[in-house]
């Protein structure tokens, strides 16, 4: 099998990004002895597209498209497939329940332009986006095969991975059976972990690992295609316990879950419960904690302590710490976090407090981070942390270091 990957979009030609998309799928599908025999860029003009389209029918015989597939008026991509083809644009429920869950997600507010987006080709199969709105296609029209995705990195890799390999995978063999596992890591780059396994990323054949970086963490997907199932499995279970044996020591879970989600588990496996103090996190803690069903069994409560005064007066921080060592210091965070497993009455106490920026505090840069754990008759632990990034990525990254300490 060829193909030919269809970038769209006047932002490429025009020098103003680069090309990236076309890198990742190329290398992507490499992988899986896909020859890419040709990369093309479009702009976001209809008739231009469709002789691209037919120069690509000429010569490969799966197209991928990535781009062009959002709410505004110069997103065309799908359109003019469509026209191409001769195929209509559905409505698609399914697509139109992910978009509303997306901006509830997000809490914006959802315009009539997005309702878009819930159209799909006919006779295609959506590939769910998981990071953004607008959902991928598949579709096969004689013989050929279409693929859709998002122009950007961060929903056209993801998607890409989870769904789009697999299509094509099964494509390629279509009596074998297809096992993906994803091995979620914390406290390591992507470029370290990779490294640390170079050697297998590159002897890969089956199962193939994708490494890809997200919101801080990093994960590895191993795919598999065997006769069976279960032959398939044992593959992935072989190039796992290689894998963890040289970085096992980051690895937190397994597919969709998340570190809170983890922590969550552990408490109530071992009938703990906890509470929590949080400054520069201002509730995310609690509230990611919150939303996952059961959080009654381990969550006792906690306290936004944002100001220093309340710290002070309702966490009982002795006003020595503070005058003398700051709020932004492992004392605090060590007594909110005593303090707060006292008032809560909880098995375990953790504390936030930090600098998320976008200037520094007491002299303090941003990024310093203090992560207080106290628990029952043990010496009260802090870790520093000097985290880089928004004051969003800082907030988020904080709470993913707790739970990372307390599963650990
Ligand atoms: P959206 O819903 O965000 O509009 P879209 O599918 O319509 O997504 P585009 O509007 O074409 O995609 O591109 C959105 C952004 O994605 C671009 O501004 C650019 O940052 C990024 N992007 C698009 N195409 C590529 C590409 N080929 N390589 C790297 N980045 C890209
Ligand atoms: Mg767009």
């Amino acid at each position: 099998m060829n193909a030919e990957i269809i970038a769209v979009g006047s932002e490429l030609l025009l020098g103003q990004i680069v090309n990236t998309n076309a890198q990742f799928l190329s290398k992507h599908l490499a992988n899986i002895g896909v020859n890419v025999f040709y990369h093309t860029v479009a702009g976001d003009n209809s008739e231009r597209l469709t002789k691209a389209i037919e120069i690509a029918e000429s010569r490969a015989d799966l197209i991928i498209f990535t781009g062009g597939l959002g709410p505004t008026k110069d997103d065309l991509t799908k359109e003019t497939i469509a026209s191409h083809l001769g195929k209509g644009l559905v409505y698609d429920e399914e697509a139109l329940r992910s978009i509303e869950s997306f901006f509830k997600k997000v809490k914006r507010k959802m315009t009539e332009n997005n309702r878009k987006q819930a159209f799909i080709l006919e006779d295609s199969t959506v590939l769910p986006n998981d990071h953004g709105m607008a959902p991928g296609m598949f579709l096969q029209v004689q013989g050929r095969s279409y693929m859709l995705l998002p122009g950007p990195p961060k929903e056209m890799e993801p998607m890409y991975l989870s769904y789009g390999e697999k299509a094509i995978l099964e494509l390629l063999h279509t009596n074998d059976k297809i096992v993906s596992r994803v091995l979620r890591f914390f406290g390591i780059g992507e470029s370290l972990l990779e490294t640390e396994i170079e050697d297998l990323i590159d002897a890969q054949a089956n199962p193939t690992i994708a490494p890809l970086a997200a919101d801080g963490e990093v994960t590895l997907r191993l795919t598999a295609k065997e006769k069976t199932e279960e032959l398939a499995n044992q593959l992935i279970e072989e190039t796992e316990k290689k894998i963890l044996s040289r970085v096992g020591q980051y690895f937190y879970g397994y597919n969709s879950t998340s570190l809170m989600n983890e922590l969550f588990k552990l408490l109530r496996k071992r009938n703990l419960t906890i509470a929590c103090a949080e400054s520069l996190t201002g509730g995310l803690f609690q509230q990611e904690i919150t939303s996952i069903s059961g959080a009654g069994d381990v969550f006792k409560g906690g306290v936004v302590c944002y100001a220093t005064e309340v710290k002070n007066r309702v966490l009982k921080v002795k006003k020595e710490t503070i005058d003398h060592m700051g709020v932004v210091s492992a004392e605090c965070a060590s007594e909110l976090a005593e303090n707060v497993r006292e008032l809560m009455q909880a098995d375990i106490g953790i504390s936030f407090t930090g600098v998320a920026g976008p200037t520094e505090q007491e002299g303090k840069p941003v990024g310093m981070v203090f992560i207080g754990v106290s628990m029952k008759e043990q010496p009260t632990l802090v870790e520093q942390l000097q985290l880089a990034g928004t004051r969003e990525g800082i907030r988020n990254r904080s709470v993913k270091h707790g739970c990372y300490l307390l599963i650990n």
